[in-house]
């Protein structure tokens, strides 16, 4: 964890915890911490080192809190969204924003509020039945529209990834055969403008070498079709992707390096008048989000440390969807006011989990602790991305955290 940002959220647990103490408020300490501040810092630097043929779209799945929005809205070029949603949400706050609609299984409600909408600049189209229901729609409120095919094609430089989506069966765009067919319906339609090709094969990806390897055979696939196609293709969405690095948290993608080797490879493929777009979510949000959590008990069990906190996978799902252990920090208090001993665990390896009655709830495991009592906090970093908005909170029915946005 950067030092300035650690010591600002243990200053603000320790000014809650002792609040609590004042007003002898027995509430164990559950909460949300997301830095706006390194958020700013970190998107200015993202799109800033960007080669100047592109951009960079926030996908606001990632994480869809209204301050983090409103920080991202200053630099980043537009949002992706992926639902009616989605789209309400950002057509309300941010009205000037260019938008592009993705995802599998549009409905036709979602179709018609795209074509309705002044900011929805590209669909995304994912397959041959979409494509038939938009054009209906374009028909019936005579309307054109604009459109990227996204593709699901192998590659030769595709990594195995555990979140690979292309080139193997899922229900994200379209393979060739499709493509084919879409082409010579679009060729037949006046309404329907196909721009060019949406491609997010792989996620996770915390290598720059490999993903630009992926995106050079992007642009070659991209090139080949314009070709071959005779098509005139202005556009090419290279999706998101990039990893972050939750088992090794100091090895952090390069950006910087990554785009000045893009750059190279723009040129070099004679790309500089394609718009290139991206629409990354977990690289940008993840690193400004902390689920800091009290622990409640801690006990042996078969040889085994377990310390138990308030919370858990029902709030911070990331490290069960992930199946890493998540990296963490721990907070001394010092407070205690009880007559009893206080539970702790020194020098020891341990199981971080929280409340929930099952196994699948574990937040870190097999992690040397140097020490930890009873009520101290364990903050888990690298929370920002896919993480309170992908949990199941409901499960249980145990309190929900706090929520803090720091700035200034
Ligand atoms: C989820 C998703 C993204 C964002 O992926 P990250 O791994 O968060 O960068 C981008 N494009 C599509 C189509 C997605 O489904």
């Amino acid at each position: 964890m950067n030092t300035t940002i650690q010591s600002k959220i243990h200053g603000l647990i320790k000014n809650i915890k002792n609040e609590k103490i004042s007003h002898n408020d027995q509430s164990l300490f559950c909460s949300y911490f997301y830095d706006l501040d390194s958020l700013k810092t970190h998107s200015q630097e993202i799109v800033r080192e960007l080669p100047q043929s592109c951009q960079m779209f926030y996908a606001t799945k990632a994480n869809s809190e209204l301050p983090i929005l409103k920080t991202l809205s200053e630099d980043v070029h537009g949002f992706e969204v992926a639902s009616l949603g989605e789209l309400e949400l950002i057509q309300q706050h941010f009205p000037n924003h260019p938008i592009i609609f993705g995802g599998p299984g549009k409905t036709n409600d979602e179709l018609a509020a795209c074509l309705k909408s002044k900011q929805v600049e590209l669909i995304h189209i994912e397959s041959f039945f979409e494509l038939i229901r938009l054009s209906d729609l374009c028909k019936k409120n005579k309307q054109s529209c604009d459109i990227l095919l996204r593709l699901n094609i192998e590659l030769p430089s595709l990594p195995k990834t555990k979140l690979t989506m292309g080139g193997s069966p899922t229900p994200f765009g379209m393979d060739e055969e499709t493509l084919i067919s879409c082409l010579s319906f679009i060729s037949r339609q006046n309404d329907i403008h196909l721009k060019g090709i949406h491609l997010h094969l792989a996620s996770l990806q915390t290598c720059e070498e490999t993903h630009l390897n992926l995106i050079a055979d992007y642009f070659d696939y991209f090139k080949k079709l314009q070709k071959h196609g005779q098509l005139t293709l202005n556009h090419l969405n290279v999706g998101g992707g990039i990893g972050i690095n939750y088992n090794d948290p100091n090895h952090k993608f390069n950006w910087r390096y990554f785009c000045s080797k893009l750059d190279t490879i723009i040129k070099n493929k004679e790309l500089t008048n394609t718009t290139i777009r991206f629409e990354c979510g977990r690289y940008i949000s993840a690193f400004c989000g902390y689920y800091a959590i009290e622990v409640i008990d801690i006990k042996e069990t078969h040889d085994q440390n377990f310390i138990i906190c308030r919370g858990g996978t029902h709030h911070f799902r990331t490290p069960y969807a992930q199946g890493h252990s998540h990296p963490f920090t721990i907070l001394p208090i010092e407070h205690w006011p009880h007559s009893y001993t206080r539970p702790e665990l020194k020098q020891a390896t341990a199981n971080i989990v929280g409340q929930l009655c099952t196994p699948k709830d574990k937040l870190a495991y097999n992690r040397h602790i140097h020490h930890i009592r009873v009520g101290d906090i364990v903050i888990f970093s690298h929370a920002g991305a896919y993480a309170w908005n992908i949990s199941h909170h409901n499960f249980l029915r145990h309190p929900q955290p706090d929520m803090h946005f720091i700035k200034g």
